[in-house]
């Protein structure tokens, strides 16, 4: 919210000789009048950025309008008739700069500034990606406008300020620096502070990716490999991990995945993209046993769909369903990791994720649906319960015990998604704008069908291709309701944000 909002909603005085016959305060000008009325400036901001269930039609989406009786309604049981759709991505949304909603906005401002294509650097990608996907991205456009922001952004944009602890550590101390550090570790752009071991590993893994830094061949998939693979997979494992141990084994398998590129790009010149099985099996037949180390490398650029069906494990060739199922994989892994978004809304698009159910059936899932017991826990979709995977079990207990009830004002709601209407539940349109956020579009339209990964894949398997161990699961259910405490000016309103989806 910007200052502008903050004052314009509390202003008791009048200071102009319009009546707006929302606030009944006298202003200055009249923003727009819509059917209920003329409404200011202030009360349009607050109109056109509170969202949740319409009081008339139930569609869980923006709420501009008011009822006779002073419901918060929707722009079409309204008859409001003033474009709110962003011209960019289609959101319903306030529509600021060039018809672009605050997301759009902030796309486009952090990439003019951050410049992540030059040279490419993926943080910075993920960086922008992150702050257009928060609740808030009008706040990421007031915090923006700061001086001291822009002057961090621009350096960062002109490759002058590195994104590591050390660079941030060298400037003069100043709220600004550690309010982006706090964001970009929240993001898991920088690695936090609690692991020495960790640290140092960052700070080798920087090293040693330095010095391919003119091979831009070997330097972007291993980059891959070594930040995006171990280095997330440590930041998550659990407290009670020998961190010593899981730091030595994957320094030793970058290590030698940087050997393997380097063979293949001085003796076959060629780019890991376009190796054939002879080649794996030639560098294994010549070399040390050490060389088997790229076995994960290998597997993991399988399972993101960046690697041909190779042998490191005997494995048929990759098809289709089978590069399907490794991006659902990888959507359900965001998912789990996306700590910053309410679980209810997670859980929803694991149970869609995991078992294709169409968006209508979600949305009217009860409670008791989901059974556990002492052999795990099963979801009655179908004819036959189907299992949930093991590691995802806390995620599932946490949203039952406190997310699908306590949140709402449905104490007793029956409803794994209740709207906040009681007795309701979420519309299938509801849940399917709140699931936009994970961007599953590519996968499946809306109320298609996608086959049930479960039973292409039993639930241990499943697991495994996950990667997570239920500890790590604790702690991302645990982080459910944290608030993203690192934004500015989060002050939350009703008006600014409208109800969760429970
Ligand atoms: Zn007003
Ligand atoms: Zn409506
Ligand atoms: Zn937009």
């Amino acid at each position: 919210m910007t200052m502008n909002e903050l004052r314009g909603r509390g202003r008791p005085r009048s200071s102009g000789t319009h009546r707006c016959d929302r606030c009944r305060n006298l202003v200055a000008r009249i923003r727009v009048h819509w059917p209920d009325g003329a409404v200011c400036g202030a009360c349009f901001s607050s109109a056109v950025n509170a969202s949740g269930a319409c009081a008339h039609c139930r569609e869980f989406r923006l709420l501009p309008g008011r009822s006779p009786i002073g419901e918060e309604i929707c722009r079409d049981c309204a008859g409001i008739t003033t474009n709110l759709t962003c011209s960019k991505c289609g959101r319903e949304a306030e529509r600021r700069r060039g018809g672009h909603c605050a997301a759009c906005i902030v796309t486009e401002d952090l990439t003019g500034i951050l410049k992540p294509n030059e040279p490419p650097d993926l943080r910075l990608h993920r960086l922008i990606r992150e702050l257009a996907s928060t609740d808030r991205p009008r706040s990421i456009i007031t915090w923006m406008r700061l001086p001291e922001a822009q002057a961090l952004l621009n350096s960062i944009g002109a490759r002058t300020l590195e994104l590591s602890h050390e660079s941030f550590d060298a400037l003069p101390p100043a709220h600004s620096v550690e309010h982006l550090r706090e964001m970009l570790v929240h993001h898991h752009i920088l690695p936090g502070r609690g692991d020495i071991r960790l640290f140092r590993f960052e700070a080798w893994l920087d090293t040693r990716l330095g010095s391919f830094e003119d091979r831009p061949r070997i330097h972007q998939p291993l980059e891959v490999f070594g930040r995006w693979h171990h280095l997330r997979r440590l930041r998550t494992m659990p407290p009670q991990t020998n961190m010593d141990y899981a730091t030595r084994s994957a320094k030793q398998e970058i290590t030698e995945a940087g050997k393997f590129m380097v063979w293949l790009d001085t003796e076959h010149g060629l780019h890991i993209d376009k190796i054939r099985q002879e080649h794996i099996d030639l560098y294994w037949s010549e070399g040390p046993s050490t060389r088997k180390h790229i076995r994960n490398l290998l597997q993991q650029r399988k399972l993101t769909g960046k690697g041909r069906a190779l042998k490191a494990k005997a494995r048929q060739a990759v098809a289709s369903p089978m590069s399907s199922t490794t991006s659902r994989l990888n959507a359900i892994r965001t998912v789990i990791e996306a700590d910053e978004v309410y679980l209810g809304t997670r859980i929803a698009a694991i149970i869609f994720l995991l078992y294709g159910t169409p968006i209508g059936k979600l949305a009217s899932l009860q409670s008791n649906q989901i059974h556990a017991d002492a052999n795990g826990m099963t979801i009655a979709l179908g004819s036959q319960p189907a299992t949930i995977p093991e590691p995802l079990i806390p995620l599932f207990t946490d949203h039952l015990r406190h997310g699908a009830n306590s949140r709402s004002m449905n104490k007793e709601s029956p409803w794994l998604f209740p709207s906040t209407m009681a007795g309701q539940h979420i519309s299938g349109n509801a849940l399917w704008n709140r699931l936009k956020i994970f961007d599953l579009q590519p996968l499946a339209t809306r109320n298609t069908t996608l086959f049930d990964l479960s039973k292409e894949l039993d639930p241990a398997s499943l697991s495994a291709l996950l990667g997570y161990t239920s500890m790590t699961m604790t702690k991302h259910a645990a982080h459910a309701g944290m608030q993203m405490g690192s934004y500015p000016a989060t002050m939350p309103t009703r008006g600014e944000f409208g109800p969760e989806i429970t």
